[in-house]
């Protein structure tokens, strides 16, 4: 364990990075440094600088159903937290056409909100599309063969407006940052006879510390290459439609709208009257040939819709908003997270490196509803004996044979096949 005063450095100032700076500023430890290659916080480069993420408490494993709670609490209790926390329910349904698999995905999260003491009080079920068109006013379409139900309990997070108020309450807290390609963007982590002593940034400059703690999301595998595939950088995409300041106050108060098939929407945004669609489904990775790994692109080679995206979101609002079916799509871009085969997150020590570089990713697209509390667990690692994550499943895991393309697919939640970025990449978009 280190001293309360050991130089500690944290690589990424994402959600997992910022809640670590948070949670050990609070245990106490004083010389904390965090590096972030974007010159701005929230970062660009973040899977979770975005108008807004989803905070449903349910999951099909109560381990996380359980977490989420916890964290749900905090969203609403602590004032760091709290004014970015809308618990406007969450309608979770299938559509008409869906794929069994995700009707049984549907059923099972169902399932674990009904069975879960704290949340069920707060399901409505909606087994009709009539149900649903009656029960929501400010939707004019007919939500065909739509079947589900609806979670009080949840909500979404203002997820750049948290990062920013985090960072701010950091920084207060005596949090030093460093930002940039130069100054904030880590090059590598460095050894002397196995242990880290700190990393070099990409203007060369070394920066030494006891622990070295990676949370740099989709990127981890760039400065841990042992990690190998045990963490795939995925991406899913993201479109927004442009309101009116009439359209936008219309829309307030609707809940988190997702249909497994086609993808959810959110209450639109007051101050920039976008309204966020995402349509989910298998993603996209970016495997390099050479080493079988696949990395974040550049953000310009992230920077459009696909296709097939394009259409499932547009079937989306013609089923709930069809007067905004047809409108352009704008601010369109695939967002990279750090995917792991069992969707669990990795927090562990890295092997071999003496108890002094701990990982802090593989948030699987479903990390940012613990944002109030994921430090917390990176801290508890840091005060146990033994230098082991004590909760087997988020340790560090065996690395997949180079080749393997299941991506996750076997994940229950997940539906669709994930392709390679390049089969879907405009050609401008591949320089
Ligand atoms: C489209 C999409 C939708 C999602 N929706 C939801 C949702 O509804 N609900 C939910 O709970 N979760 C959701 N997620 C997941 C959520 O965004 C992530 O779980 C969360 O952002 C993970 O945080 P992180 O800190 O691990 O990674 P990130 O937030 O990506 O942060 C990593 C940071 O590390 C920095 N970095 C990387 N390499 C370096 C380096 N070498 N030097 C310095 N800095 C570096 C990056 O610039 C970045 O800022 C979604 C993800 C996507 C992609």
């Amino acid at each position: 364990m280190p001293e309360k005063s050991s130089p500690i450095i944290i690589v990424g100032a994402g959600a997992f990075g910022l809640s670590t700076a948070l949670h050990l500023t609070q245990k106490g430890y004083s010389n904390i440094t965090v590096f972030e290659k974007d010159n701005q916080i929230p970062a660009r480069y973040s899977a979770a600088n975005d108008l807004n993420k989803i905070v449903r408490a349910e999951y099909e494993d109560d381990f996380y159903t359980d977490l989420t709670v916890k964290a749900i609490e905090a969203w609403k209790s602590n004032p760091i937290f709290k004014p970015h926390f809308h618990q406007t329910g969450f309608l979770h349904c299938v559509s008409g056409t869906c794929p069994e698999k995700a009707v049984g995905t549907m059923k099972r999260f169902r399932a674990a909100a009904e069975r879960h003491p704290k949340i069920k009080s707060h399901v409505v079920p909606l087994d009709k599309d009539s149900t649903i068109r009656h029960r929501f006013w400010q939707f004019n379409g007919q939500f065909p063969g739509w079947n589900g139900y609806l979670n009080q309990f949840d909500g979404y997070a203002h997820s750049a407006n948290a990062l920013a108020g985090v960072y701010r309450a950091t920084q207060a807290a005596g949090v030093r940052f460093f930002l940039g390609e130069q100054n904030g963007a880590v090059q590598e982590i460095l050894y002397s006879n196995g242990k880290a002593t700190g990393v070099k940034t990409a203007n060369g400059r070394v920066h030494h510390a006891s622990l070295v703690i990676v949370a740099a999301g989709a990127a981890a595998g760039k400065l841990v290459s042992k990690l190998g595939t045990q963490i795939v950088a995925k991406s899913w995409s993201v479109a927004h439609v442009q309101l009116t300041d009439e359209e936008t106050s219309a829309l307030r108060s609707i809940p988190v709208t997702y249909a497994r098939d086609l993808g959810f929407l959110f209450e639109p945004d007051p101050k920039t009257n976008l309204l966020k669609l995402c349509p989910m489904g298998g993603g996209f990775v970016n495997t390099d040939p050479a080493s079988g790994v696949s990395y974040p692109p550049s953000l310009e080679q992230s920077a459009f819709l696909p296709k097939e995206d394009e259409e499932r979101i547009r079937k989306l609002l013609a089923h709930t908003l069809p007067a905004l079916a047809n409108r352009p799509l704008v601010h369109k871009f695939l967002c990279w997270f750090a995917d792991t085969s069992d969707s669990d997150f990795i927090i562990d020590y890295v092997p071999e490196t003496s108890g002094s570089v701990i990982l802090l990713s593989g948030d699987s697209g479903h990390g940012f509803k613990m944002f109030p509390i994921v430090g917390s667990w990176a801290g508890d690692l840091i005060e146990s004996s033994g230098n082991q994550q004590a909760i087997p499943r988020w340790r560090w895991k065996t690395p997949a044979a180079k080749g393997s393309t299941s991506w996750g697919g076997d994940v229950s939640w997940r539906l669709g096949d994930t392709k390679e970025l390049s089969e879907v990449q405009p050609r401008k978009a591949k320089l």
